[in-house]
């Protein structure tokens, strides 16, 4: 079997691997956020690389090093900037990283390069340094595809990991997708006992500056992760492997 993470071979054999035998690169972005009381900081990013792990193990793809800093966290969908540790970056920095780490892979040789984006936040701004990128790199046959991974779940697992109903992507920040996910993948990192029995938030429809901080949860959770399971989260990894890979097969043929 051959290694998965481009950051633990030389670059001798990165260079047989991206040049001689054309492996798709996956760049995980996420981001260093408070994910609640019982997931780490970094959720966004492990996540991000686990799914990226699992599709290039099945593709004998490579996975980058994650861009580990996202865009602001916002109190709709990761509960937004007062957080303590939640550390993140002004849009026109992560567009930069963007553009600059694609046109590095280009140089490199690399044709086919899969962002796996685990920050909903994020998504705006990897688009933006995307197609900067490309107006300088065109030449070289990279190809780029970009995913923000929940999208690949099922009607049937999003039924089946939410029997009482979904309450929607921006919600499940730190709820029972990633926790379940993080249970699947990182079970050291995961602390049921400290779950929180906040309610879900009730946001207006409007954004306010500075933020109302008291309309978001004291514990950063936005719904509730009680539901998290660890059988829960092998069924979605499962799935994100199976269909990640076979996106990559045939989007690149
Ligand atoms: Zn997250
Ligand atoms: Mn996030």
């Amino acid at each position: 079997m051959n290694e998965v993470h481009m950051d633990r071979i030389s670059w001798v054999e990165y260079q047989g691997r991206v040049r001689e035998e054309a492996a798709p690169v996956f760049l995980p972005v996420g981001a260093t956020e408070q994910h609640g009381p019982h997931l780490p900081l970094g959720t966004d990013a492990l996540l991000a690389t686990a799914v990226a792990g699992g599709a290039a193990g099945s593709v004998a793809g490579l996975v980058a090093p994650a861009l580990a800093y996202g865009f602001k966290s916002q109190p709709k969908c990761g509960g937004g900037q007062h957080f303590v540790g939640t550390t993140s970056l002004d849009a026109a920095t992560l567009i930069g990283t963007v553009r600059d780490t694609v046109r590095e892979f280009a140089r490199h040789g690399v044709k086919k390069l899969v962002l796996v984006n685990g920050h909903y936040e994020n998504q705006w701004f990897l688009i933006e340094g995307i197609d900067l990128a490309m107006r300088e790199v065109q030449a070289s046959g990279i190809e780029i595809m970009r995913l923000e991974y929940w999208d690949f779940f099922t009607p049937a697992t999003l039924a089946r990991v939410f029997p009482d109903g979904f309450p929607g992507y921006a919600l499940e920040h730190a709820a029972v997708i990633e926790t379940s996910m993080m249970l699947h993948y990182h079970p050291d990192l995961v602390r049921l006992d400290q779950l929180p029995d906040d309610p879900p938030a009730d946001f207006p429809p409007y954004d306010f500056y500075p933020t109302r901080t008291q309309l978001v949860p004291p514990s950063g959770v936005l719904s509730s992760a009680r539901g998290a399971t660890r059988e829960k989260g092998e069924v979605m990894a499962s799935e994100l492997t199976r269909l990640i890979a076979a996106a990559v097969r045939d989007a690149f043929d």
